[in-house]
């Protein structure tokens, strides 16, 4: 049986057609279940009874199940859905000013191994389907803090977007379709760890690009981050400055802060120089601890020293907060800050 969640609008005509019925039902059924909230064809009042009840047969209206929201004490609300058979993913939804931004996963697990990441230790188990990309960002409109309406989306939970592309893409058209909710592509992020040559994609599928950067040298990349040795960095910043080229948009550099690993000034320096002609943002994440991962955050005055050498470079830097740690939202789901005045940043250590 085809699952509604799955297919974009032309893929429902198609479906539509090829089981005899009319195409235009399928930007109807769109309207009522991503406008209205309403997934039970028997209440999809504007069509007939009998095709109605005909479409229980045609089309079913699977969403991932949630089973466990956890809300954290600074506003963040955070999903595990199942999948299927026990595996789960997790979203969370991050409150930020007039902004509500929703991280997602994109796969379960994540075959990249970047050794300081928590997701890499169970490996790739799944890629996922389109349905469970669009079903996190259904369950968790429709169980947002107040009914708070999603504003921004990013790819930065469980998985490598770029290594499951074909149905992120799809998940992200059906996100936008105008007939659905209309999701501004502008408001979409997608982050990858560096697999270059589908950066292009990022681009084609018109959304904004976020680089896991996390080390200056090859020889610390290659280290932290496997997929540099595939792809190094000279590769990797060609592809972003094409994409800026292309785009017109400013690419977002993230960089994980590992104490006595990738934080000395000579780094900081190195940052400047290797984004160069690149139009970027700089987001420092200072490392999220977790259990056994060999790692640890620099000292906050480190970070906020980092992040002067940079501003002083007239780069444009956040710091990003650590978000929902009472609730342990381990996947580098974290707030930006806009800060000016790093002396007066407050930071959680
Ligand atoms: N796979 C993609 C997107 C998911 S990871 C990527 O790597 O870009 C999202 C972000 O979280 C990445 O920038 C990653 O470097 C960061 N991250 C992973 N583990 C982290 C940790 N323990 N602390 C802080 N950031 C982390
Ligand atoms: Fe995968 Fe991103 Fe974690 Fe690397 S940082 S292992 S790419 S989820």
């Amino acid at each position: 049986m085809v699952n509604f969640f799955d297919k974009t609008l032309e893929e429902l005509r198609e479906h539509l057609a090829q089981c005899g019925k009319e195409k235009f039902r399928a930007q109807q059924i769109y309207r009522w279940v991503y406008q209205k909230g309403i997934l039970d064809p028997e209440k999809m009042t504007n069509m007939s009874k009998d095709f109605r009840s005909q479409l229980l047969n045609l089309i079913e209206f699977k969403l991932p199940k949630i089973s466990h929201i956890a809300d954290s004490s600074d506003g963040t609300r955070k999903f595990l859905m199942d999948v299927d058979g026990g595996k789960t993913v997790e979203s969370v939804l991050i409150p930020n000013g007039d902004r509500l931004t929703l991280c997602v996963s994109s796969e379960v697990g994540c075959a990249m191994g970047c050794r300081f990441c928590f997701t890499s230790k169970m490996g790739l188990m799944r890629r996922l389907l389109p349905f469970e990309i669009v079903g996190q960002f259904v369950n968790a409109s429709a169980n947002s803090p107040g009914g708070r309406k999603i504003t921004n989306i990013v790819f930065m939970g469980m998985g490598e977007p770029l290594d499951n592309v074909a149905n992120v893409r799809k998940a992200i058209e059906i996100l936008h379709n105008q007939h659905g909710f209309g999701f501004p592509k502008r408001r979409i992020t997608v982050s990858t760890s560096g697999i270059a040559p589908l950066i292009r994609e990022v681009a084609e599928a018109g959304v904004r690009l976020a680089v896991s950067l996390n080390a200056t040298t090859d020889e610390i990349r290659d280290k932290v981050m496997p997929i540099n040795k595939k792809y190094p960095l000279t590769t990797l910043l060609d592809a972003c400055r094409e994409y800026a080229s292309q785009t017109g948009d400013k690419v977002t550099f993230e960089y994980v802060l590992l104490k006595g690993v990738n934080d000395s000034r000579d780094d900081a320096h190195r940052i400047v120089r290797l984004t160069k002609n690149i139009p970027n943002k700089i987001n420092l994440i200072p490392f999220n601890e977790h259990p056994d991962s060999g790692f640890h955050r620099p000292p906050a005055a480190e970070v906020l020293h980092f992040q002067r050498i940079l501003m002083d470079a007239g780069r444009h830097v956040l710091i990003r907060k650590t978000m929902g740690r009472d609730i342990f939202a381990a996947c580098g789901q974290l707030r930006s800050e806009m800060e000016k005045h790093p002396t007066r940043m407050a930071i959680q250590v």
